[in-house]
């Protein structure tokens, strides 16, 4: 069983539309997927009329989150998507991200940069905006040469020159709404240094006493002795251990599949889950 969970579509800041994930998916091979766009469950529909026989969905979102003015991100499985008090956080993250792309072009042409509100929304289309369709347009621009060029401290990386804030959630609170909707708790790549600050393990454990689930682990920005050492602290707090691509199509580097989850701890994931069920393929429209 080849389990990715945790991967992006066009309903946030991935290339592949909802059917494209999907699809490619099951010509990887994969068993099961999920879907975590950031802070929105617009893609589920889509995916899930386009799902290949074979192939099962999981549905989730990664939800902004920051703890002492750090940013992480939680991934959120299983959850009941209509469950009203979880809704309405997501949707103040989500629309406070209008707001905050605009502030961040308004840096940028202070720095001289002739990017536009019009430009960036055409790249995010109806996705949920951020760094990433900002970080394209600088591309188009020949600003910098690939997105990830984009996230520096000249930039948009946290706190980077033209980088600009946005409403994220308190992670306690988070768990709080995630359980509340039935659903599964993960940290996700909890200590992706190269993204910016993390929090400390004592944080983690303090997340794992409000009842959050688990950590992800196998992650492209944790290398061998991060993820030997998170694979100790999980074990230390009873929390789960996942592996996960955090597959964005073409605006990263990495492809589906190319870190997966232990069958056991998708089953766990899945049991523990009450807010809904995964989907199996049932051929789809193709
Ligand atoms: P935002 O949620 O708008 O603040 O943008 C954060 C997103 O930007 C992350 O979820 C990643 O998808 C992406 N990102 C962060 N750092 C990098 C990087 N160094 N290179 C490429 N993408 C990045
Ligand atoms: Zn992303
Ligand atoms: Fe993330
Ligand atoms: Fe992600």
């Amino acid at each position: 069983m080849r389990i990715d969970l945790h991967c992006h579509s066009t309903a946030s800041d991935g290339t592949d539309t909802p059917a494209e994930l999907v699809r490619k998916a099951g010509a990887a091979g994969l068993d099961v997927v999920a879907l975590t766009d950031h802070d929105t469950t617009r893609g589920y529909a889509e995916a899930i009329a386009a799902l290949p026989e074979g192939l099962t969905l999981v549905t989730g979102a990664e939800l902004s989150c920051r703890l002492d003015g750090v940013s992480m991100h939680m991934l959120a499985y299983l959850f009941d998507s209509e469950e009203p008090d979880l809704f309405a956080e997501r949707e103040l993250v989500r629309d406070d991200r209008v707001p905050r792309a605009r502030g961040m072009i308004a840096r940028l042409n202070e720095l001289g940069v002739p990017v536009t509100w019009e430009q960036v929304a055409r790249i995010a289309g109806d996705g949920s905006v951020g760094r990433p369709h900002v970080a394209t347009a600088l591309v188009e621009l020949g600003v910098v040469a690939t997105v990830s060029d984009a996230f520096t401290e000249q930039w948009l990386a946290d706190g980077g020159r033209a980088f600009v804030e946005k409403h994220e959630s308190d992670p306690f609170e988070a768990i709080r709404l995630i359980k509340g909707a039935g659903g599964v708790a993960v940290f996700a790549h909890p200590a992706a240094v190269k993204r910016g600050r993390t929090v400390p393990e004592s944080a983690i454990a303090e997340l794992a006493a409000a009842g959050l689930d688990g950590i992800e682990v196998d992650h492209m920005d944790h290398d061998p002795a991060t993820r030997a050492r998170l694979r100790g602290l999980a074990k230390e707090l009873g929390l789960l251990t996942t592996g996960s691509s955090d597959y964005h199509g073409s605006r990263k580097t990495c492809v589906l599949g190319e870190y997966t989850t232990d069958p056991e701890v998708y089953g766990e994931i899945t049991r523990r889950a009450t807010g809904a069920f995964p989907v199996p393929g049932a051929g789809g429209a193709r």
